[in-house]
């Protein structure tokens, strides 16, 4: 497994599937839109450069799990017999779990005013999220960011398939969030323990609320959860 392709390729992939899924047939999708606007017309020449550096950032990531797994300091398995069939399965919950506080805590250190400026502003520049603002980022915003798949790599005992599928759910989660568009509208009891896609357009919007990734716990617990939240959410799921 070559790492450092294959965290750029899961990143790409992300991108053009929102992309052309939506860019080609905005109508069909238009009681979707959380933007109303086409992809043309708000993805920028700035998002899609600092998407490009970013697909550098994460080859370097995925270069250092390469790197690591030839002098076999990783974490990384290949047979089940090893941890047992239990773990494996209950190990791409933990991940996505540590990822959740990780990503939380990390984002709200993003928001502390010096880093904020210097960092962080630049994904904000993205006030109408699409799919190349996901990882529209400063380079070592890519490197906090992405920089748990490497940890987990080398931490965390994984087998090698559950890392490929953590890897692919956090690349194509982070579009979805981004894209513009929100499909599980109808859902409305998941709002309890899941983010949408309304939660982060909201964080965008507002700047200081909805800081969480996949659980909304955090924002709960931590009291930054945005007050319109499950209103926009339900509304959204009247078409309204
Ligand atoms: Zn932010
Ligand atoms: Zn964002």
């Amino acid at each position: 497994m070559i790492w450092s392709i294959i965290l750029p390729e899961f990143a790409f992939l992300s991108i053009l599937f929102f992309y052309f899924k939506f860019r080609k047939s905005p109508e069909k999708y238009a009681t979707f839109s959380l933007n109303k606007k086409t992809y043309s017309s708000i993805i920028t020449r700035n998002e899609v450069m600092h998407t490009v550096w970013s697909m550098f950032i994460f080859a370097l990531l995925g270069g250092v799990i390469d790197i690591c797994a030839a002098n076999d300091l990783t974490s990384l398995y290949t047979d089940n017999e090893q941890y047992g069939y239990t773990y494996t399965f209950l190990s791409f919950f933990i991940v996505i779990g540590l990822n959740d506080i990780y990503f939380y805590l990390g984002h709200r250190f993003l928001h502390w005013k010096p880093i904020f400026k210097k960092i962080h502003s630049i994904h904000h520049q993205s006030h109408t999220p699409n799919p190349f603002s996901a990882f529209s980022f400063h380079p070592l915003e890519a490197v906090i960011q992405i920089g748990i798949i490497p940890l987990v790599a080398i931490f965390i005992p994984l087998h090698t398939g559950v890392l490929l599928i953590f890897s692919a759910f956090l690349l194509f989660m982070s579009v979805y969030g981004h894209c513009g568009y929100e499909l599980r509208g109808g859902k409305a009891k998941s709002l309890h323990i899941f983010t949408n896609s309304i939660h982060h357009n909201q964080h965008h919007r507002y700047v200081n609320h909805n800081f969480g990734l996949f659980l909304i716990i955090w924002d709960k617990l931590f009291g930054t959860l945005h007050p319109k939240h499950k209103q926009e959410s339900e509304a959204f799921q009247k078409g309204g």
